[in-house]
């Protein structure tokens, strides 16, 4: 099929959380989604229509977390020199990163950042979407506070200027801004919280500014304080949100602040850091509690949009969203609706408006997975073929 055809799904998940829908037939006009019907009994000649009867079908997965410019590994002399490694030796990281992507059904990502801004200059000048057709969006450096946690993935204000001011003086071409407000998670010591690094009004004027240009704002956050004044100050998506509490969901539920919550970082620790006893221990009570309050967020109307931290210890790019999706489902969300936030509720926060969703009109990209959807997600493993506006795409470059 090129642009045009008749294709029959055997299942047919199409992002909006809506039930599975069994034996449908999608015709695709000029790479566009043209229709989709129940496929009836002897109403169309088999001969025309691609046969994914035995298959599933669904949208390109997004990933709202990521950082491209780190890879998983455990070999800690890895983890350091990817760190300071110059953009020759990086930029080779990332493209086999967003391939690993790519061939996991990922076809679009969200950057959470790298202190030397490899993946937007990566974005700038050498993202090749022919050969992997992939959307990207960048934050280029976090945001941090002097002397708090975030050094990894971004700087701090210099001077006297303040966060917002900081972040005015820029001018690059990035896709959304990346603000760190608390620390990371304490593997010793059970639900122990950071304090919050940035005021209410500090991060107020970061969003006002941010919506000048057309930009929004991503917080990584856990505990109580840290994610209410992220959340006070009219952000649109806060990051990881461990411990955040009951009240500070609905908080989010009301103001339409979207949660992804990385659960899988926790998962990886959990195994990563089994001779360690005590750190493996902490990270899995971390995940029970994170998978408990993804049930409540559920039950609150929060919009979830699934996001690995991949590039974090041992969360592989790529196939973590499968680990992420079967984390969502532990949690109580049918598969429809992990789909859902592996698909639209992605695309909208990333502000992909053609993607995340199969229906009349929308660009005839999707994924066709053998099997059942109660195959789904391991069967991600063993995707059949992706197709690209409506043509079944053939290889990596
Ligand atoms: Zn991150």
């Amino acid at each position: 099929m090129n642009n045009s055809g008749f294709i029959l799904a055997g299942w047919l998940i199409d992002g909006s959380g809506r039930s599975v829908q069994r034996n449908r037939v999608l015709h695709i006009k000029n790479g566009y989604i043209d229709f989709i019907k129940k496929a009836e009994k002897d109403g169309f000649n088999r001969a025309e229509l691609l046969d994914f009867s035995d298959s599933t079908i669904l949208p390109g997965l997004v990933d709202s977390h990521v950082h491209l410019s780190m890879s998983a590994t455990n070999n800690q002399q890895d983890r350091k020199y990817q760190l300071v490694a110059g953009f020759d030796y990086i930029k080779d990281l990332i493209s086999s990163h967003i391939k690993q992507h790519f061939l996991s059904g990922v076809l679009a990502v969200r950057d959470g950042g790298d202190n030397k801004e490899h993946v937007l200059r990566y974005k700038t000048g050498h993202l090749n979407y022919k050969n992997t057709p992939i959307s990207l969006k960048v934050a280029g450096s976090a945001w941090h506070k002097p002397g708090r946690y975030g050094k990894l993935i971004g700087r701090s204000p210099s001077g006297n200027d303040s966060i917002a001011q900081a972040i005015a003086k820029e001018n690059k071409k990035i896709d959304h801004i990346k603000i760190v407000n608390s620390g990371l998670n304490s593997l010793t010591l059970f639900g122990k919280e950071t304090l919050p690094q940035f005021k209410k009004e500090e991060l107020r004027e970061v969003v006002e500014l941010a919506q000048i240009r057309g930009l929004k704002v991503m917080v990584h956050a856990n505990g109580k304080k840290p994610v209410k004044i992220a959340v006070d100050s009219g952000c649109h998506s806060i990051e990881h949100g461990f411990f955040m509490g009951r009240e500070v969901l609905k908080q989010m539920a009301d103001n339409n602040v979207v949660w992804v919550p990385t659960a899988c970082t926790m998962n990886a620790y959990s195994q990563f850091l089994k001779s360690t006893g005590i750190e493996a221990d902490v990270a899995r009570k971390n995940l029970d509690h994170q998978l408990e309050q993804i049930f409540q967020a559920r039950e609150s109307g929060v919009l979830i949009a699934l996001g690995t931290d991949s590039g974090s210890l041992g969360v592989e790019h790529g196939k973590a969203v499968i680990e992420e999706l079967k984390l969502l489902i532990k949690a109580g969300f049918p598969i429809q609706e992990a789909i859902k936030s592996a698909t639209l509720n992605g695309a909208r926060l990333l502000g992909l408006t053609n993607t995340g969703l199969l229906a009349e009109k929308m660009p005839a990209t999707f994924l066709v997975v053998r099997g059942t959807p109660s195959d789904l997600p391991d069967s991600l493993n063993r995707i059949k073929t992706i197709y690209i506006n409506g043509t079944h795409f053939n290889s990596l470059g």
